[in-house]
């Protein structure tokens, strides 16, 4: 049977993303967490020009090409990871806005 349109672009979602975790050595660079795809993110670097997340529809709109030099200035974290790095660095979202940093007083 003919897959839906929305069920073949989460196809290629998952098996892009998996790929790229490939290339990025499969693993949190950090902690070396690797049991959940889902639980694993691209985080941009520090000082590194960010194009797009790579996530989402990103994962099927953009070319393989972007999506791996966009990998490039990424590190593999697992979820936990992510967040300790945007405690320590704030967020800098894709419109220019700025999250600070998160200070744990407790
Ligand atoms: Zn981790």
């Amino acid at each position: 049977m003919r897959k839906k349109h929305g069920e073949y672009l989460r196809d290629k979602r998952n098996r892009r993303k998996e790929e790229l975790v490939k290339l990025k050595g499969g693993k949190c660079q950090r902690c070396g967490y690797s049991k959940s795809l889902s639980a694993l993110g691209f985080h941009h670097k520090k000082g590194k020009v960010k194009k797009f997340n790579i996530s989402g529809k990103n994962l099927s709109h953009k070319t393989w090409k972007e999506l791996v030099e966009e990998s490039e200035k990424c590190e593999l974290l697992c979820s936990n990871c992510h967040a300790e790095v945007h405690d320590e660095e704030g967020w800098i979202h894709e419109d220019g806005k700025q999250t600070p940093k998160m200070i744990r007083t407790i």
